[in-house]
């Protein structure tokens, strides 16, 4: 198997490795400056192994790919049926930043774009803000399996410039979705996107939801297996910004990406994937990330609704 698993991905990584297509994210310096052309490829299993080729080590910000496991974490201190009243699970079809609410249900859609991620980041219990921040990252870190750090020039640089997600917040309270302090939420949300991961930190933690919460490596449980099921129900519908639609047609895996250039996908009960390759295409997604999915799904028939 070992050989066979390592041949592939070797496999796609060569052919992806030629595609230098789409752009860095620019919105803050620190995005703009990253290598370009790195890319790293992992797949763990639930069994702990973890085959890797390319630049699986190099740290990045999580950005949006945050978004599941706080959701994660918000239905675990919260409850499903409370959270439900917060934070819808419709795709939305709107660009992940859009500043607005159903207008039926005046909730966000859903917990991937920012309005519905930052009521869920509100979500997370906690005395203070370092409190829920610690949390957050020890949550993550057991999910990668080891201590995820703070990238504290990603955070300023978000902080700094997030005109937009401060005002998904003040919106946010204006409808009493968030009923602290809304820059207390958004600032909390900068600081969860701004955790450094490497792909195989993701492959881990995507591989930790393969195994019904349970990480592969540690044994440890990190989330209970019916909040697995809603995460990945979230991430199959809504994971991949607006080409979500297209994802599930072509790739179909459970899967989000985030504007740092990393993806994850989960194939439940089998497999976490992750690819690291910075340059995005419209969407926010990682053009080798999409691609090099898209061969390994149809190499390995990992598509969900896949017959064998
Ligand atoms: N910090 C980013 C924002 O909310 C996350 C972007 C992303 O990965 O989609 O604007």
């Amino acid at each position: 198997m070992s050989t066979v698993v390592d041949a592939l991905i070797g496999k796609v990584f060569t052919e992806t490795r030629e595609n230098r297509g789409g752009q860095l994210a620019d919105y803050i310096p620190e995005l703009a400056a990253v290598a370009p052309d790195s890319f790293g490829i992992c797949v763990a299993t639930v069994d702990g192994y973890v085959y890797e080729v390319g630049d699986t080590r190099l740290p990045f910000t999580i950005q949006s790919i945050s978004k599941p496991f706080t959701y994660a974490l918000a239905l675990a201190d919260r409850g499903s049926a409370a959270v439900a009243e917060k934070i819808d699970v419709e795709p939305s079809g709107e660009p992940f930043n859009e500043i607005s609410l159903d207008p039926r249900t005046e909730r966000p859609r859903n917990p991937m774009i920012n309005a519905g991620a930052i009521t869920a980041t509100s979500l997370v219990a906690g005395p203070d803000l370092d409190t829920r921040f610690e949390r957050i990252r020890s949550t993550y870190s057991r999910y990668a399996g080891r201590d995820l750090t703070f990238n504290r020039a990603v955070y300023e640089s978000e902080s700094r410039s997030g005109h937009r997600n401060r005002a998904i917040g003040h919106m946010l309270r204006s409808f009493d979705i968030i009923t602290g302090d809304p820059d207390e939420a958004v600032d909390l949300y900068f600081r969860q996107c701004s955790l450094d991961v490497t792909c195989r930190d993701l492959s881990l933690m995507a591989a930790t939801m393969a195994n019904n919460g349970v990480n592969p490596v540690t044994g440890e449980t990190v989330l209970e297996p019916a909040l697995v099921e809603r995460v990945l129900s979230v991430m199959s519908t809504c994971g991949m910004y607006d080409a979500a639609g297209k994802w599930v047609y072509e790739v179909g895996l459970p899967a989000k990406s985030g504007v740092g250039g990393g993806v994850l996908a989960v194939l439940p009960g089998q497999i976490g994937i992750a690819i690291y390759s910075p340059r995005l295409d419209s969407h926010g997604n990682s053009v080798r990330g999409v691609e090099s999915c898209r061969a390994l799904s149809n190499e390995l028939e990992l598509h969900f609704l896949h017959v064998t």
